[in-house]
């Protein structure tokens, strides 16, 4: 039996973090055993904040690396360079003459970036979703595992390709879901207190898997957190909440339920809960690293699997293309 078709991508934005980790990786390496997955590091979709070349190119390396050293295996699933399928590209154009400037404009993430960057908002920024679809459609997967930020754009993408197939008459694209093994979408916040966690905020608010103990400590210890409750059963304020959140994710049930406890009561020492919190999380991020560190470095090997995935991912995106070409009348007749 076929199995079902799996895509998602990470920019090469900086180093990993626990919230990609937590949102996409964690599935993918479940997925790699039950699924045909294509898992891709997103280089065209990082060019919207125009990263330097030099920098560019290290860092699709360290993200390649970092993808490794968590478990994804090159032989279970197809690990691919974005940029190297130019097909993407090609369906990236054709859906956006079906991609209209009101329906782009209402997403949630282009008002956030046009906002906090009034002086780049490029074309590239407006059509992300669009390139997001094409990633997607391009393997016609059914399943998409990423994290909560990324509902909208699944919903765009099921859009775009509902559009297409209408407009065409054809069923080229089945309809993508958003996915994780829990069932909710998962959302890690950051340290700075509010929002997500993000590669692009800052390395302070960020804990990057290649994060070692001493700055995993140092980061946590600097979280923001508040003033302590004053009044029994009362609500966490956003920063405090965050930190239980992130206690959720790498500490035993026996703990949270202890600072939960001391949080009613308004014994807790916020102090505390951050020194038992950093401990947590540098046992958690210890050996990510250090196989991030027997990785990187190694452009042999990661060459090679970069050369490998290219190959098959290709063969994969050339098929669909095709059919794309030949439904709006690119048919050849020489
Ligand atoms: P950038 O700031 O450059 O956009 P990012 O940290 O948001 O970087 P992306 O490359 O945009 O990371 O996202 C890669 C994957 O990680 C996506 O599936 C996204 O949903 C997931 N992800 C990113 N941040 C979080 C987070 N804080 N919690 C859960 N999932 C996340
Ligand atoms: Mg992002």
């Amino acid at each position: 039996m076929n199995k079902e078709i799996v895509v998602s991508g990470i920019r090469p934005t900086g180093n990993l973090h626990l919230g990609n980790y937590m949102g996409a990786v964690k599935n993918f390496i479940k997925m790699q055993h039950e699924y045909n997955c294509y898992f891709f590091i997103a280089d065209f979709h990082s060019l919207t904040t125009h990263p330097n070349p030099k920098d560019l190119h290290q860092n699709v390396k360290q993200v390649l690396a970092e993808y490794i050293a968590c478990g994804i295996d090159p032989e279970a699933c197809t690990i691919y360079i974005q940029s190297d399928l130019p097909e993407i590209a090609e369906l990236y154009l054709l859906l956006n003459m079906h991609a209209y400037k009101g329906e782009l404009e209402r997403v949630t993430s282009f008002k956030e970036k046009a906002k906090s960057h009034p002086n780049n908002i490029n074309a590239g920024l407006l059509t992300y979703p669009v390139l997001m679809a094409a990633d997607i459609l391009i393997h016609k997967a059914l399943k998409v595992p990423v994290g909560k930020d990324q509902e909208q754009h699944l919903e765009m993408a099921r859009t775009f390709g509902n559009r297409f197939n209408r407009i065409y008459n054809n069923e080229l694209f089945p309809e993508p879901q958003a996915f994780n093994y829990g069932n909710q979408l998962v959302k890690v916040p950051g340290l700075q207190g509010g929002g997500k966690m993000s590669k692009s905020d800052g390395d302070n608010t960020v804990i990057n898997l290649n994060d070692d103990d001493a700055t995993v400590r140092k980061k946590i210890m600097k979280a923001v957190s508040d003033v302590s409750p004053t009044e029994p059963n009362s609500t966490p304020s956003q920063a405090v909440q965050n930190l239980f959140d992130l206690m959720t994710l790498v500490s035993n049930q026996e703990v949270i339920s202890y600072y939960k406890t001391t949080f009613a009561d308004c014994s807790i020492r916020y102090g505390d809960l951050k020194k038992q919190l950093a401990e947590d999380m540098a046992l958690f991020i210890s050996p990510i690293k250090q196989k991030i560190d027997e990785i990187s470095g190694n452009d042999e090997m990661l060459g090679k699997i970069a050369k490998m995935g290219a190959e098959k991912a290709r063969d994969s995106a050339s098929k669909t293309i095709a059919t794309a070409r030949e439904m709006i009348g690119f048919t050849k007749f020489y």
